[in-house]
C-alpha cells in the first residue's frame, strides 16, 4: 500500500518536466500536491538539449544553482549545416541578451529529470513513483480525481480539486476526452544513437548544437554535446520515408549518415556507445488545455517536432502558467475551466511561432540567408531560436519570410 492521501488539493500524473515544474511551483505556493510517476526514477528520455528562455522558470523553482554546479555541459549557441555542407556561422544567444540567461545546458535526460524530481521533493511535494494513473475521474464534465495502480497492483482513488496531466507523449487524458488535433505536415520520425570520444569544437563553441542536413534534405541530423565525452547523434526525417520499405533502424540510421558527410564526419573516430534507438514524432496539440478541474501542460498538452529544441522550454512554461493558474483558482475556490484556462490562448499563439520556423525550415529557410536579406530581423530570429516566443512582435519576421520565400520563387522562373 502506497503512502497516499484520499483527498488533495492537486494530483499531478508524470514527474517530467512539466510535471516536475508544476507541482514545485503549485508546492511554493502551500497547495497540496501529490505527484504520480509509472517510472522509478532516474529514467532514460530523450529531449537533452535546452533553450535558454528555460532560465526564467528555472530561476523560479531554485534550480539555477543546481544547474550550475552540475556537470551538463554550457550551450551558448546553435548553428546550421547545409545540404551542401555549408556552414553559417554560430547563432550566439547573447547577440540579444547579455545576461546569466544567454546560457543554457546540454542535458542527459536521466539526471535532469531526476534533479526536478528531487527538487520538487525539496519544496514539499510528495512524490510517488513507481505508480501509474490508470484513469481520471470525472463527475459530469468536472474532474474529481483519478484512479491508481501501485507497483503491488493495488488500485485506490486518490480525489483532487485539480488534476494536472503532465504524462507526455501518452497524453491520457488528451486520449481519453478526444482532445487531439494532429498537424496536417509535421508527421516525423527519429532515429539516434550515442557516441563517446566523437569530435567537438573548442571554447564556446564546445556545447552548441549543430543541425545538419542531409545530402537530399529528406532528413536533418541533431549533434549534441554531452559530459562525459558523450555525444547525441540522431536523423529526422519523414515517418514514411524513415520507417517504411527500410531495412533496421541501425541500418537507416548507417544509411542516413553516409548521406550527411558532416554528421558522419564529426563521429568517424568515435565509439558507439548504445543502441540505436526510434520513435514516431508527430506534431499534435489539443483542442483545450483545460476543462473544469483539469489542466494539460507539456507533451500532454501538444508536441512540436523536435528541430529547434522546443520541448523542455514548453513543458516549464505551460507548467509555469497552469501553477499560477491554479493556485490563484483554489485560493478564489474557482477550478472552473474560465479560471485554469486562463492562459491557453497565448501560449498556443507562442507555440504556433516555434511551428511557423519549424516548418519554414522545412519549406527551405536558410537562416543565413535570411539574416543577409533582412538583418533588421537577426535579433528576432534571435529571440525565436532562445525561446523567447510570447510577444506580437515576432509575427513580422513570418511576414518577412513569406516575401522572401516569393522572391526566390520569382528568381527560379
Ligand atoms: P515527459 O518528459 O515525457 O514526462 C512524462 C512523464 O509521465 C514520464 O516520466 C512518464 O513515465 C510519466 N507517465 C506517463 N504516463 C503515466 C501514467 N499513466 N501514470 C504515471 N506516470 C505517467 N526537447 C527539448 O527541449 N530539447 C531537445 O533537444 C529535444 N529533442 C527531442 C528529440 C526527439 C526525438 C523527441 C521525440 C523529443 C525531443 N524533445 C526535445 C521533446 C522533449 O523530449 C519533450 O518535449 C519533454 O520531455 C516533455 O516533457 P513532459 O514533462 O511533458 O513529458
Amino acid at each position: 500500500m502506497i503512502d497516499t492521501n484520499d483527498k488533495t488539493q492537486v494530483v499531478v500524473i508524470g514527474g517530467g518536466p512539466a510535471g516536475a515544474t508544476v507541482s514545485t511551483l503549485l508546492a511554493q505556493q502551500g497547495v497540496q500536491v501529490e505527484l504520480f510517476e509509472r517510472e522509478k526514477f532516474p529514467r532514460f528520455h530523450i529531449g537533452e538539449s535546452l533553450i535558454p528562455e528555460t532560465y526564467w522558470v528555472l530561476k523560479r523553482l531554485n534550480m539555477l544553482d543546481k544547474l550550475k554546479d552540475s556537470p551538463f555541459i554550457k550551450k551558448y549557441s546553435v548553428q546550421f549545416v547545409s545540404d551542401s555542407g555549408k556552414q553559417s556561422a554560430p547563432f550566439y544567444f547573447h547577440d540579444n541578451k547579455d545576461h546569466d540567461c544567454s546560457q543554457t545546458w546540454q542535458v542527459r535526460r536521466s539526471e535532469f529529470d531526476e534533479m526536478m524530481l528531487r527538487n520538487a521533493e525539496e519544496h514539499g511535494v510528495k512524490t510517488h513513483e513507481g505508480v501509474r494513473v490508470l484513469d481520471v475521474l470525472f463527475e459530469g464534465d468536472k474532474a474529481v480525481g483519478v484512479q491508481i495502480l501501485d507497483e503491488a497492483g493495488n488500485k485506490r482513488e486518490v480525489r483532487a480539486d485539480v488534476v494536472v496531466d503532465a504524462s507526455g507523449q501518452s497524453s491520457l487524458l488528451l486520449n481519453k476526452l478526444k482532445l487531439r488535433v494532429p498537424d496536417p505536415t509535421l508527421n516525423k520520425g527519429s532515429i539516434w544513437t550515442y557516441y563517446q570520444g566523437a569530435q567537438r569544437a573548442a571554447g564556446r563553441d564546445e556545447g552548441a548544437t549543430t543541425v545538419l542536413q542531409v545530402e537530399n534534405k529528406k532528413g536533418w541530423f541533431w549533434y549534441i554535446p554531452l559530459h562525459d565525452d558523450i555525444v547525441s547523434i540522431g536523423v529526422v526525417g519523414d515517418f514514411d520515408y524513415l520507417f517504411k520499405g527500410r531495412g533496421t533502424h541501425e541500418e537507416v540510421f548507417r544509411e542516413e549518415l553516409e548521406r550527411c558527410p558532416g554528421a558522419k564526419q564529426r563521429v568517424e573516430n568515435a565509439t558507439q556507445i548504445s543502441k540505436v534507438f526510434a520513435t514516431k514524432d508527430f506534431t499534435y496539440k489539443a483542442k483545450q488545455a483545460a476543462g473544469d478541474g483539469w489542466v494539460l501542460i507539456g507533451d500532454a498538452l501538444g508536441f512540436l517536432d523536435p528541430l529547434y529544441s522546443s520541448g523542455v522550454l514548453l513543458a516549464l512554461k505551460s507548467g509555469e502558467l497552469a501553477a499560477d493558474a491554479i493556485a490563484e483558482g483554489l485560493k478564489k475556490g474557482d477550478t472552473s475551466r474560465a479560471q485554469l484556462a486562463g492562459w491557453e490562448a497565448e501560449y498556443l499563439v507562442g507555440m504556433e511561432r516555434m511551428r511557423k520556423l519549424v516548418c519554414a525550415y522545412y519549406d527551405g529557410f536558410n537562416f543565413g540567408k535570411f539574416v543577409r536579406r533582412f538583418p533588421d530581423h537577426r535579433g528576432d530570429i534571435t529571440d525565436l531560436l532562445i525561446g523567447d516566443l510570447f510577444k506580437e512582435s515576432l509575427d513580422k519576421v513570418f511576414e518577412s519570410i513569406e516575401t522572401m520565400k516569393v522572391e526566390s520563387e520569382a528568381m527560379a522562373e
